[in-house]
């Protein structure tokens, strides 16, 4: 689905440095996999999902999806890859707007491209979203601070699929939510990956999760990917020093 080859991005670092936060990278995600993304804080992760989204440009290299080269896009084509390409945040309260009810947090994203006919089409397509992730179609009336840390993911991803994507990167989803929610979460996007056939670039830092939930993993570190393999194959027979090191500090 989407074939990623010596992505780079590099920041500017004081007057004259360079921080190459992504620098080289190539990697495929197949269609309806999970590949997991793992590394320690700052390696890279985050913004290489942002960079493959575009809400960075790269620095270099290329990312294709369905062949389409994603760098160079006019706005038109730039508008429908937001439809087929989505991101969901670890703090969905950061990224849920206090002053709109769920309604119109979910509206929004049909608006944007116009997926509903009318109000009353918004309205249903609103509440068929909410209980798809289970929740009550009478929260669409609420404003997200009334809801718990698990609820207002499950809003974050209703308004992700309101655009019915087919990939979704999910940058460390669960972190922000205590253990027994964190199972709730990931039982919910393995529940919509099979229904709705989607693929995940998972980003996390739980190791046991990632293991759980990833067909594959990467393991990000300085910027590069040093190894990326089957889950199983990754968690058992790690190959690179940094893999063993970091597989190391799990129980
Ligand atoms: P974490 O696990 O803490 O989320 P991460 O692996 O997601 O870390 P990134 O957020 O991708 O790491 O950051 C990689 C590097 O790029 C870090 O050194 C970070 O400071 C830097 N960086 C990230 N975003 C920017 C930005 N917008 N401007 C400048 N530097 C940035
Ligand atoms: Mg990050």
């Amino acid at each position: 689905l989407l074939d990623v080859s010596h992505l780079e991005k590099h920041f500017p670092l004081g007057k004259t440095g360079l921080l190459k936060a992504v620098d080289d990278i190539s990697f495929a995600v197949y269609e309806g996999e999970t590949l997991g993304l793992v590394g320690e804080s700052g390696s890279g992760k985050s913004t290489t999902g942002r960079t493959i989204l575009r809400l960075h440009e790269a620095t270099g290299g290329e990312t294709l999806y369905q062949g389409f080269d994603l760098n160079h896009l006019s706005q038109k084509e730039l508008k429908t890859m937001r439809k087929h390409m989505q991101i969901i945040f670890q703090d969905p309260y950061a990224s849920l707007n206090p002053r709109m009810k769920i309604q119109d947090i979910i509206g929004e994203a049909l608006d944007i491209h116009q997926l509903a006919k009318n109000k009353k089409e918004r309205n249903n397509k609103v509440a068929e979203l909410l209980s798809l992730v289970g929740l009550d179609e009478g929260f669409a009336q609420r404003y997200p601070h009334e809801f718990s840390g698990g609820q207002r993911q499950r809003i974050g991803i209703a308004r992700a699929l309101a655009v019915d994507p087919a990939f979704i990167v999910l940058d460390e989803p669960l972190s922000a939510l205590d253990a027994s929610i964190q199972a709730q979460i990931v039982e919910l996007l393995e529940e919509l990956q099979e229904k709705l056939g989607l693929t995940y670039l998972f980003i996390a830092h739980d190791l046991a999760m990632v293991k759980q939930i990833s067909d594959r993993v990467a393991v990000m570190y300085n910027g590069r990917i040093v190894e990326l393999a089957d889950a199983e194959e990754l968690f058992s027979n790690p190959i690179h020093p940094y893999t063993k090191k970091l597989l190391s500090a799990i129980p």
